[in-house]
Parts: C-alpha cells; structure tokens; sequence
C-alpha cells in the first residue's frame, strides 16, 4: 500500500514528512476566524493484502489497533505503535435502549473503553507512531482537554515528552488526568483559540511535532478506524452513524475511513452521516446551511468536547457533509443532558455530554427509518466531566 498527502481543496499531493502539514498554495489563501485553508487528508492506493488467513505474519501480533486487520490501511507501520490497546473497542446491542426507543437496529460504538477515556486515542496512537518512525521526542498539543490527555496518555506509553496548552475552561478531571501522565501543562487565560495560538508559538520557537486537531493530517487517519471497525464489526455498512461534531475532526476521520473502504473495493455506498450540534456550538451546521462561514460565535455549550468558535476542520467537513449527502441537527443543552441520563440508565453506558449528543442528535431526527442500522459514536466516558453529569441527579445528604 502506498501513501501520500493530498490537499482537500486543490488536490495537489505532497510526500508524507514532519514538515508538511498544510497545502501552502490553499493555506497562503487563510483569513481570521475561519477554518484552516488547506488542510491535507492522507490518500492511499493498492491493494490489500489478505492480512487475517491463520499463520501470516505479515501482521505484527499486538493489543488494539496494532492488531486491527487493517493496520495496513495506516500510513505508519505497525512497529512504530506504542504497545497501548488504542481501538477495537466494543460494539454494543442495547436491547433495553432499543426497546425504549422501538429502534431495534440501533448500535453503540463504545470509544470510552480506550486507554484515556475517549476516541482522541486512535489520533493521538498514530501521531505518536508517526513521531517515533522520525525520531521526534516532544510533542505539542492544544485542547480543551480530551486530545491533551489523550495525548499526555499515548505519548506516556510511547516515550515522548508532551507539551499542552489548554484553556482555563477545561474540565478539572482532564487537567488532573494529563498531569498524572506527566505532561507539561500550559492553562491560557482565553479560549481554545488563544491557546491554539500559543502552542502554534511555541513549537515554531522550541520545535516539537504538533498534534493539533485537523492542523495535522494524521489526527484524522487515526480516527478513521472507528470506522473502519464499525464497518468490520457490523460485517457491512451501517445505515446511519450519528457523530457528535465540534471541529469536524471526528466527522472527518469517520467518512475518511468510509471512503477508504469504498476505495479499495471492500464496500460499495457511504452510509448517512450525521453531524450531531449543539445549538450553542454550530458553526459547520450554520455553514452547511448558508454556504459559507461567517463570523465566529464562541461555542457555547454543556458538551465542552463538541464546543468551538472557529471549526478547524470546518471546510473539509462541509465539503464532505455535502458530497455524500449528510446532515447536521442541532440540540439543546438541556436535550443533550436528557440523552446522557437516558444512555447510562437504559444501556449501562456513562457517557460524557458531548458523546451523549448522538442520541439526543437520534431523537431529534424523525427521518431515520426505525429499522435502519444505526451506530451511534460514544467518543467519551462521563468520568471525563462530573460537574455536568451531576446537574440531572441528586446526590443523597
Ligand atoms: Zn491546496
């Protein structure tokens, strides 16, 4: 299998290096408060080879994603993946969810099994690899806590020295989770935005791989293999996936995978995707809608993983929102917070607001046939933000 950058905007392909992280013709055309111009996706060509028949060795054995049957569909190999169980993580039947609902083809995709608690493990794994292949030791990351701990984990497991620049709105539980795994921790007196713009700043004066979300092309092939385990678990394609979307990262990664499974010949149509809001923190909703980003609101919401100003992917995601079909719904903070008790006590799965915005996104969409197959993302476990979780219950005197 072979691999190469191309820009999502020009098509014009570059050579995968730690330099290269944006296309400079598109990136030369970048105006204030607007997604990144652009942007690369890895594009890769040939064919697999039948990696699962008993005895081949052609496959490294391993925990996780290391294991996962397509870990050649990957542009690092497998040899340079921290020994961490990223991945494979449980497809749910949620027979009283179901019931409940009367959607017997609803699925969970249940990422708050991976090692740091949420789906940013399957980018951070593979920035990692990629760091350990060139002999990168720092890495730099900004968030608003769950890619800074889930790099502060990965990068643990790995080897690597980590560098992160979170706002002052982070949710404690991520701070105190990326300290324990030794990070370097920055907190910005600002937003996402400011400290974006302080860890740019940073690894252009002390050098350091950046692992900032979209900016870095191999932040959405990691997330790619959720959907491609979807699709393995399943044995064909779902009918819907719901995708909870703030910068449009995930929503990148899940079609990237879709369509690299389309492109080898493995499967024939894209699913529905749904790019699931929050009404506070819509901006690739709004543009999908009107044509165009216009000036940022700030992302307010519940769901601090899905809230941001500025969609750092949002042109990409719009793009393929648009050519395959999807949609967008948009959802109340108070609906998100219905939807995560809703999950926890019908299914058994805790799961933080922003992942909880799948089902609140579900309900909210009356389209969806009610015996479609229907995957639902849980990117994040609800241990991440006690503060939210606890504004439904009352804890006893
Ligand atoms: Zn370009």
């Amino acid at each position: 299998m072979e691999f190469a950058y191309r820009c999502t905007e020009c098509d014009r392909q570059f050579d995968i290096t730690p330099e290269r992280m944006l296309c400079p013709d598109c990136a030369a055309l970048q105006e204030e408060n607007r997604p990144l111009r652009g942007t690369l996706e890895v594009r890769l060509s040939g064919e697999l080879v039948p990696p699962w028949s008993a005895g081949n060795t052609a496959e490294p054995s391993g925990d996780g994603v290391r294991r996962f049957p397509y870990a050649q569909m990957l542009p690092v190999e497998s040899r340079f993946f921290p020994s961490v169980p990223v991945g494979n993580s449980p497809l749910w039947e949620p027979d009283r969810l179901r019931k409940a609902l009367g959607r017997p083809g609803i699925f969970l995709k249940d990422d708050t099994t991976n090692p740091t608690g949420s789906l940013k493990d399957r980018a951070s794994l593979l920035v990692a690899a990629f760091a350990r292949q060139h002999g990168i030791r720092d890495i730099v990351v900004a968030s608003t806590g769950n890619a800074a701990s889930s790099m502060a984990g990965i990068g643990a497991a790995a080897g690597l020295s980590v560098k992160i620049f979170v706002p002052v709105s982070a949710p404690r539980a991520k701070l105190v989770q990326s300290l324990q795994y030794g990070a370097d921790v920055t907190v910005v007196d600002g937003t996402y935005d400011d400290a974006y713009r302080a860890s740019m700043e940073y690894s252009t004066t002390h050098g350091g791989l950046s692992r900032n979300t979209a900016y870095n092309p191999l932040t959405i092939e990691g997330k790619k293999t959720v959907a491609l385990e979807i699709f393995a678990q399943l044995g064909r394609m779902p009918d819907v996936v719901l995708v909870p979307t703030g910068d449009g990262v995930i929503l990148g990664g899940v079609f990237k995978g879709f369509e690299d499974l389309i492109e080898l010949g493995l499967a024939g149509t894209m699913p529905t995707v749904i790019a699931v809001q929050a009404e506070g923190s819509s901006a690739i909703s709004r543009a999908l809608d009107s044509g165009d980003f216009a000036d940022p609101l700030p992302g307010k919401t519940v769901a601090d993983s899905i809230a941001v100003g500025v969609p750092a992917n949002g042109y990409a995601a719009t793009k393929k929102l648009a050519r395959y079909g999807g949609r967008c719904v948009e959802i109340s903070d108070a609906a998100i917070l219905d939807a995560q008790r809703a999950l926890s006590s019908q299914s058994g799965l805790f799961a933080e607001p922003a992942a909880a915005a799948s089902l609140a996104g579900l309900l909210a969409s009356d389209a969806i046939p009610s015996d479609a197959v229907t995957v639902l993302l849980i990117t994040g476990t609800g241990l991440k933000d006690i503060e939210a979780a606890s504004r439904l219950v009352r804890l006893p005197e």
